[in-house]
């Protein structure tokens, strides 16, 4: 019996409010707390522990005869350590009733950090760890800055230039307001009369500052391009580097929104965003230093409507933020859905669905086009009164500045170089102040493409994996259990052997769980528990590209990428040469119909190019399989789109190609699995059966033989026979 005690929370309570509860299991006793009530539970009354999913979160169950008690309710995320509560208790009660079995006890799921370690609010999504309120945007930013030490010295430059330009830019109303009225226009005045000279060093001046930022200009395109460029590359290879969970959990429309969107935003930013932060930030403080020194009593005035500006940003700013972040959401649901649509457009034509999907595009659309709205509307509004009350300053200068000259406290060209650079600052100011936002949401951009260069591929290779350039082929399960999702197993407790060189099918009805043996074979995904040995070599020790390298797989949907025929055949092999492709096409059928293509072995396919039937991709992945020379081959339903003449051809190109390898074929289709040695029937992930062809149907009522003789009739319906 076992002495561990385990605890899970729950949250929902009887009437879906929330609760802060606790399922406490001791080894006998299953107690339930919320707040000061407390219900008890023993193990001896009970016959089953379970957990039930529901669309959000889940519920645990106990069972007792026909009574059916529901214990606690919660959300997802506290499924985990709720199943693996269910999962000890019901063990517990098998070895109490049954203490021979050898049933191994459930694993302990990982403690994963559901909720924020800073300020304990939950993460927004479970998958998503990462707390919009804790989030350090400082750190995001210099790590974004880091992007750019590549181009360390052309941003060296850029910045040089940038402060050229700025200064350049302060000269025209010194000289066209001081200099000119006070010392040109006055007689006695240092410059008197010269008028052209200092026009033409106005004119000077600004030539200079426009050349320089000219120059700074395209040299930041550059910068920026270049940024983006290592940066969309970074992402593709993090996006190979991912085990086939990470996809699988993310909408696929997510993603496309992220890397498009999301890197598309940040070369906005390096392009507009960092370096006009920095010309305007040298400006607002050269500026600033010239109009004190010009007259500090006017630089003070200038300032009286800040106070206000300040309150009004500090409102109303959060909101503008929220109503962008609301808009990005809804931006990449429509994304989702276009995606699905364009990719699934002959479905969407054949079953005449187009208004349907219209109808499902109308309010996503209308939401988007809801949250531009009040984005804008809201801006609209906002930014003009901000400029309405800088301009307050302005007003306050014409007025005080004109007594004071008036009184002659000031010169004229006093208050019309400070008018001028009263002008010059307010666009950096006004930048500045829309920089803020839309910074916070470009660190937002770039910690989604964080997210995704730092996700740690849950299938891992080991630090120093064992190699087997040249596997034998033994394959080994023990007890493997596995869920796609927590709490919904899809393999409960596999154990099998294979020997090198055998060949085994897999039958069982859809949904048994086939693929999906096959799926942890090649480790695209690892097994929650138990262990899968090859060549007696737990999988996971092994090295990664050994252990694909030497597996073919050949599935009833073979996807072909956008190239040429040959390309496809030696995909995942760049070194065949020609010769060994078409000696692979001949071994799998496929020759005769690659050379009455257009363009033979280079007649592009996929995408854009020739179409080809499903027969034909199938032989195009079997060649693939033959040029790869795998040690273990997996039959994934491979010969089912095929006629009869080509099944017989792909059928003799199989026989060929399974020789000395050991091959695992899955196949509806019992028939075509007569060559197999051994058969394993498959139910709800167990092995119902297993044993030869005659050992199954000498089974009285036994799985296979139900199968095949549905089969048998099924055919004869249809006047095939066999
Ligand atoms: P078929 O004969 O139809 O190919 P199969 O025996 O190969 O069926 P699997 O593909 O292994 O069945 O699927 C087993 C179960 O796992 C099914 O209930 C299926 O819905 C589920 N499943 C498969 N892939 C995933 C996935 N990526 N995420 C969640 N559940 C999955
Ligand atoms: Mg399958």
């Amino acid at each position: 019996m076992t002495t561990e005690v385990t605890s899970a929370p729950f949250d929902v309570g009887d009437d879906g409010s929330f609760v802060d509860g606790l399922v406490i299991f001791d080894g006998a006793t299953l107690s339930v707390r919320a707040g000061d009530a407390r219900a008890d539970w023993h193990l001896a009354d009970l016959d089953e522990i379970a957990v039930e999913n529901h669309v959000v979160g889940g519920s645990l169950v106990v069972k007792s005869g026909v009574e059916h008690e529901l214990l606690a309710r919660f959300t997802a995320r506290h499924a985990a350590p709720m199943g693996y509560l269910a999962r000890l208790a019901s063990h517990t009660i098998e070895r109490s009733r049954d203490p021979e079995s050898d049933a191994p006890a459930p694993s302990r799921p990982p403690d994963e950090e559901k909720s924020c370690p800073i300020c304990g609010r939950p993460y927004p999504s479970p998958e998503r760890p990462v707390c919009n309120f804790c989030l350090d945007k400082r750190s995001v930013f210099i790590r974004v800055l880091s992007f750019l030490n590549d181009q360390r010295r052309t941003v060296f430059v850029v910045l040089s230039l940038m402060i050229v330009a700025a200064l350049f830019k302060l000269a025209p109303p010194f000289l066209g307001g001081r200099i000119l009225f006070d010392e040109t226009l006055v007689p006695g005045g240092r410059f008197y009369g010269r008028v052209g000279l200092i026009v033409l060093l106005m004119v000077a001046s600004q030539a200079a500052s426009i050349g320089a930022s000219i120059v700074y200009g395209r040299l930041n395109t550059m910068v920026a391009v270049g940024v983006v460029f290592s940066l969309k590359r970074k992402i593709f290879e993090a996006m190979q580097r991912l085990s086939m969970s990470f996809f699988s959990k993310k909408q696929t429309g997510g993603l496309l929104t992220r890397v498009n969107y999301d890197t598309t935003f940040l070369q906005y930013f390096f392009h507009d965003g960092i370096p006009y932060l920095v010309v305007n930030g040298v400006q607002i403080i050269a500026i600033g230093i010239v109009m004190f020194l010009l007259d500090w009593r006017l630089s003070l005035l200038v300032l009286i409507p800040t106070p206000v500006m300040v309150y009004i940003t500090s409102r109303l700013f959060p909101r503008i933020r929220q109503l962008y972040s609301r808009q990005y959401r809804r931006q990449s649901i429509l994304t989702g859905l276009v995606n699905d649509v364009f990719t699934g457009t002959r479905v969407v034509k054949a079953f005449g669905n187009e208004s349907q999907e219209i109808s499902r595009f109308e309010p996503r659309n209308d939401g988007v086009y809801r949250a531009v709205v009040d984005t804008g509307t809201l801006q609209s509004v906002l930014f003009p009164s901000l400029f309405a009350l800088m301009s307050v300053g302005t007003v306050l200068i014409w007025a005080v500045g004109g007594y004071w000259i008036l009184a002659g406290s000031i010169s004229f060209g006093t208050l019309m170089s400070f008018l001028g650079y009263l002008g010059l600052i307010y666009g950096p100011l006004q930048f500045m102040t829309a920089v803020v936002d839309w910074w916070s949401s470009s660190m937002n951009s770039a910690q989604r493409i964080f997210e995704v260069l730092d996700a740690v591929p849950e299938v891992r290779e080991r630090a120093d994996p064992v190699r087997i350039p040249s596997m034998r082929g033994d394959i080994e399960f023990r007890n493997v259990r596995f869920a796609y999702e927590v709490n919904n197993p899809v393999i409960h407790g596999i154990s099998l052997g294979i020997m090198e060189g055998e060949m085994i099918g897999l039958v069982g009805r859809t949904g048994a769980g086939k693929s999906t043996i096959t799926n942890l074979m090649t480790r695209l995904y690892d097994a929650d528990e138990g262990e899968i040995l090859i060549d007696g070599i737990p999988i996971k020790d092994l090295s990664v590209s050994d252990l694909r390298s030497q597996i073919a797989i050949v599935l009833q949907e073979t996807y072909l990428f956008a190239g040429s025929v040959a390309e496809n055949i030696a995909y995942g092999r760049d070194d065949a040469s020609r010769e060994e492709i078409v000696q692979a096409a001949r071994a799998a059928f496929a020759h005769d119909f690659i050379t009455s293509l257009p363009e033979g072995y280079d007649t592009v396919i996929g995408r854009e190019g020739h179409d080809l039937s499903g027969g034909e991709r199938q032989r195009i992945a079997i060649a693939r399989a033959v040029l790869r020379d795998p040690r273990i081959l997996i039959l994934d339903e491979a010969t089912a789109s095929m006629d009869s003449e080509t099944e017989q051809n792909i059928q003799a190109a199989l026989e060929r190609l399974i020789e000395g390898r050991t091959v695992i074929a899955i196949a509806h289709r019992l028939s075509t699995l007569r060559k197999a040695n051994r058969l394993f029937v498959i139910e709800h992930g167990r092995i119902a059966e297993s044993g030869t062809h005659d050992e199954l149907m000498a089974i009285d009522e036994g799985v296979y033989r139900g199968l095949v003789e549905k089969q048998r009739e099924a055919l004869e319906v249809i006047g095939v026979g066999e």
